[in-house]
C-alpha cells in the first residue's frame, strides 16, 4: 500500500468494488513509447486525419493512410506492455475486472496476458489489416514489404476490395458488438476506472458518464484534466503506470 493519499484511495475503492470495468485511452501506452494523440506535441499537433470517405475515394488518401501507418510500424512492433497494463491484468486475474474497454489499436493489453474476450475495442486493431469488403486478413509486415517496393498497397487478392488496417477511422461506423458489450460491462460495473483518455472522443466518452449515471463509482487517472473530471469520484491527474502498480501492488 502506497503512502500517497490518492493511491491509497483508489486501493479503497478497489478493495471494496465487486465488478469493476477499466477503460483505457492512448495515455496508458505512452509509457510503452507509443505517442498519444492529444498530449502538447501529440499526433494531431503534427497532422490532420484522414476521414474513412476520403480513404475510401481516393488512391492518394490510402497511400497516405498506408505511408502514416508504416512510419508508426517499427515504435508499435517495439512496443511492449507496462506496469499500468500490469496492473489491469493482474486486477482480471484476480476476478476484480471484468472487462476492459479500450480506444487503443494496439493490442497491448492482450499482449499483457489478459484473454482476449476480456478486451473490449472501440476502435479495433492496427496490428493487422483487413479487406473492407470482405474480411479476409492481411499482416501489417506482408503488406509493408510490397509498399515499400510499389509506393500502394494493393486491393485484396480475392474481391479487390480496399484493404485497411482493422481500426475505425474518423467517419466510420463503430463495430456493433463492441459498443453493445461495452454498454453492457458498464452498466454491470459498480466501479469505472478511466486510464489515460481525453475523454473528448465520442461515443467512447460516453461510457464513464452512463457508469456513473448508473451508480458506479467513477475514477480517472489522466495527466492532464478532462472534462469529465467533475463528475469523478476520485481523480488523480498523476502518471499511470506508477498509480496504478502503486494501487495494485504490481512492479
Ligand atoms: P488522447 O491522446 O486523446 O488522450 C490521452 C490522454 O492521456 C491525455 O489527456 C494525456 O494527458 C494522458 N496521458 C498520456 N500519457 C499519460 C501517462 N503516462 N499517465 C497519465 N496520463 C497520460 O487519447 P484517447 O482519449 O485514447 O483518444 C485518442 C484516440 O486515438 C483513441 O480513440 C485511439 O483510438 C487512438 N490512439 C490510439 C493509440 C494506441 O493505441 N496506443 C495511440 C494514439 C491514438
Ligand atoms: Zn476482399
Amino acid at each position: 500500500m502506497s503512502d500517497n493519499p490518492g493511491t491509497a484511495a483508489l486501493a479503497r475503492m478497489l478493495a471494496e468494488a465487486k465488478r469493476v470495468v477499466v477503460f483505457t485511452g492512448a495515455g496508458i501506452s505512452t509509457e510503452s513509447g507509443i505517442p498519444d494523440f492529444r498530449s502538447p506535441g501529440g499526433i494531431w499537433t503534427q497532422m490532420a486525419p484522414i476521414y474513412f470517405d476520403e480513404f475510401l475515394a481516393s488512391e492518394e488518401a490510402r497511400r497516405e493512410t498506408w505511408r502514416r501507418r508504416f512510419v508508426m510500424e517499427d515504435t508499435f512492433k517495439a512496443a511492449e506492455p507496462n506496469r499500468g497494463h500490469r496492473a489491469v491484468d493482474a486486477l482480471v486475474r484476480r476476478g476484480k475486472v471484468a472487462a476492459v474497454i479500450t480506444q487503443n489499436i494496439d493490442g497491448l493489453h492482450q499482449a499483457s496476458g489478459i484473454p482476449p474476450e476480456k478486451v473490449i475495442e472501440l476502435h479495433g486493431n492496427t496490428t493487422y489489416a483487413t479487406c473492407l469488403d470482405c474480411g479476409q486478413r492481411y499482416e501489417i509486415a506482408d503488406l509493408r514489404a510490397i509498399f515499400e517496393k510499389t509506393g500502394a498497397v494493393p486491393p485484396c487478392s480475392e474481391c479487390l476490395g480496399h484493404v485497411k488496417t482493422a481500426t475505425v477511422s474518423f467517419g466510420q461506423s463503430m463495430p456493433v458488438l463492441a459498443m453493445q458489450r461495452a454498454e453492457q460491462e458498464t452498466r454491470a460495473a459498480d466501479l469505472f476506472i478511466v486510464l489515460g483518455s481525453s475523454l473528448v472522443v465520442y461515443p467512447a466518452a460516453g461510457f464513464p458518464q452512463l457508469a456513473k449515471h448508473n451508480g458506479a463509482k467513477l475514477v480517472i487517472v489522466n495527466r492532464e484534466p478532462t472534462p469529465l473530471d467533475q463528475m469523478a469520484d476520485l481523480v488523480l491527474h498523476e502518471a499511470i503506470g506508477d498509480t496504478m502498480g502503486a494501487a495494485v501492488g504490481v512492479n
